[in-house]
């Protein structure tokens, strides 16, 4: 059976040398109290929780999976009561303000967090993960009088929280969303239609379920504009805010799927159901998307934490499996069989592994940590550079993080051998579980076009110019380090090919639209590569001289991707550069 082991001194090296969250955290009030010392003890908390009550719950809520009885889901056995040691801890409200009893702490914590539970437990990371997402779009949207209902027990966990976008003719493209809501004439909405898909949309694990769900008033605007979000509780709040009468929301379905089954996906049915209006009418797709985006991040950590757990479960194995013999110099006598660890071709693959996740982490907690800059830092300026990175990041994190899983996953089963096809070694899960990542939150295609169209034209690539000059930068500062030269100068290369690329797409956005859509995809693995590379580089920079097994293996794995991984981008320069010619060249109908 596959076990996760947090990687507490992997994710603090990352927070306090690479991210540097103390300095990056100083001046802004709301972290005052926020040190090395208070994150670590945080981190090893969580490791506590989760490799205790979550990790052991990984197969066996696989085998079991939801059920759906006269409208009741059940979850498996052992999840309610691992949500209620969850949300009894705090770690629901962890990063949520203390005006509703969170506990105030960085958004980056609650992403090491959400990596931890994903490589422990990827179904139960969904229930919280939209929980708080329900959280973040009442305090950012929602009126003072819904705020007092629901958010404090949000954010304790007595309660859970939806998104409720998706229908049948409404997935990448929410235009189409049907769903009616109308004003029922004393402050709140009547819903009526359906929603497929929703993830946590009917469980047995906290006493009340908050939808988000978006509809369309009958004066709205035809297409995205004409969008509003209303909150839609699973049971009305009596007089004392306890969970009260039935609402008109109720599962109908919840779907047999290839992976998570410990999550609830359902079809919710809308009859007459009681809404509130969350923020402005017809202003809810752009409300959804403040919360989307940090979802989006949360998702990338999802990626990331299967990354994890497929690659220290790969490792695990490798150190123990004794397959073959070492390929025999000239002249050398056969030796006994050794650990498939020794070969060269597992190497290649522990490395792989190694090198993505470890460098994925960088990526990951350096756009959570920035999100903490962008909405609570005191300087404008300094707010608007990290908004910037965070807005560049997103589908970056997004797409790639969750790509990797999915690699990592299959690359995991290969360690493995065919013992990794076997259910009972658990990799096999992993690969189930990881592919729903770059699908929901916008599909991985979805986020490549949000990088390509959106953000490389945002503020006149500010964006993309500001990062790539801070990886210039980098060179130059580095230039004359001999000891980093084998990641220095191959990083020089990649930003040379990826300046060029990014001045052919954006002029194919004017130009020629469909090159730039067929560019998409490859550029933004292009972009993820370097920005992988330049974690690497600060890597090997922070352990530069250091003699320690952790450095060896950091400056080791930093050669590795450098030599291996990092010339990926120049592969991918003349597919980001073949425009879009064959792929449009046969009409849809010649495609079959
Ligand atoms: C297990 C699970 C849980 C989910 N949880 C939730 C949830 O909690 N709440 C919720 O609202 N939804 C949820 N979803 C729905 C999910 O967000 C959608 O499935 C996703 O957005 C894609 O929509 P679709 O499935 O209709 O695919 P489509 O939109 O039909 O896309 C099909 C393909 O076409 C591509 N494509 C579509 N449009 C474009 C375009 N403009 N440019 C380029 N390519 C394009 C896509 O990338 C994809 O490859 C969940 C789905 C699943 C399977």
């Amino acid at each position: 059976m596959a076990t996760y082991k947090a990687p507490v001194q992997d994710m603090q090296f990352v927070l306090e040398r690479i991210v540097g969250m103390e300095q990056r955290l100083a001046g802004i009030e709301r972290f005052s109290e926020v040190s090395d010392d208070l994150v670590r003890g945080v981190v090893e908390e969580a490791a506590k929780l989760i490799e205790g009550s979550l990790a052991p719950l990984n197969a066996s809520g696989d085998e079991q999976g939801c059920r759906l009885e006269d409208g009741q889901v059940y979850t498996p056995d052992g999840f309610p009561e691992a949500w209620r040691l969850f949300s009894e801890g705090g770690w629901s409200g962890l990063s949520q303000s203390e005006e509703y009893g969170g506990q105030g702490l960085p958004f980056v914590l609650s992403q090491v967090l959400m990596e931890m539970m994903a490589g422990a437990n990827s179904a139960f990371s969904l229930y919280p993960l939209l929980t708080a997402g329900a959280c973040e779009a009442l305090e950012k949207h929602g009126s003072a009088e819904l705020q007092a209902t629901y958010s404090p027990k949000l954010v304790s966990g007595q309660w859970s929280g939806t998104m409720c976008l998706t229908e049948p003719q409404a997935g990448s493209d929410l235009a189409q969303v049907k769903t009616r809501a109308e004003d029922a004439g004393d402050g709140s909405y009547r819903l009526n239609g359906g929603k497929i898909f929703i993830t946590g949309g009917e469980h047995d694990m906290a006493e009340n379920i908050i939808h988000l769900v978006l509809a369309r008033l009958p004066d709205a605007p035809a297409g995205i504009r004409g969008i509003s979000m209303f909150l839609v509780p699973k049971f009305l709040p009596d007089a004392d805010g306890n969970p009260g009468e039935r609402n008109g929301v109720n599962c109908a379905n919840i779907e047999k799927k290839m992976g998570i089954h410990a999550a609830s996906t359902c079809v919710l049915n809308f009859d007459d159901a009681v809404g509130w209006l969350v923020g402005e009418e017809h202003q809810g797709i752009q409300n959804m998307f403040t919360m989307m985006n940090l979802a989006r991040l949360g998702v990338g950590n999802q990626g990331l934490g299967i990354c994890e757990a497929a690659t220290q479960n790969a490792i695990a194995y490798a150190l123990d499996r004794k397959q073959g013999r070492p390929l025999a110099r000239k002249g050398e006598a056969a030796t006994d069989t050794v650990l498939i660890a020794e070969h060269p071709d597992v190497r290649r693959m522990l490395f792989t592994m190694k090198a993505f996740t470890e460098g994925g982490r960088v990526l990951a907690y350096e756009a959570a940590a920035s999100a903490d800059v962008a909405a609570h830092h005191p300087d404008d300026e300094t707010r608007q550079k990290a908004q910037d990175f965070v807005d560049l990041m997103t589908p970056i994190c997004k797409a790639w993080l969750t790509d990797a899983g999915c690699e990592l996953a299959g690359t995991g089963v290969q360690v493995f051998g065919g013992h990794g096809f076997i259910r009972e070694h658990g990799m096999e899960q992993f690969v189930r579980d990881a592919r729903i990542n770059t699908l929901y939150e916008g599909t991985n295609g979805i986020q490549a076009m949000d990088l390509v169209a959106r953000k490389l034209k945002l503020h006149n690539g500010r964006l993309i110019n500001t990062y790539l000059d801070d990886i210039a930068t980098f060179i130059s500062a580095e230039k004359g380090n001999d000891a980093l030269a084998f990641i220095v100068q191959p990083l020089g290369e990649a930003l040379d090919g990826l300046r060029e690329a990014t001045e052919r797409v954006r002029e194919a956005l004017g130009s020629a639209p469909d090159d730039a859509g067929a560019a998409a995809y490859d550029y933004l693995q292009a972009l993820s590569l370097l920005a992988v590379g330049y974690a690497w580089a600060r890597m090997a920079r922070a352990v530069q001289g250091e003699d320690t097994a952790f450095a060896r293996s950091k400056l080791t794995t930093a050669r590795f991707f450098a030599r291996r991984l990092l010339p990926r981008v120049h592969g991918l320069l003349p597919a980001i550069y073949a425009g879009a010619d064959e792929l449009m060249a046969l009409p849809a109908d010649e495609l079959a």
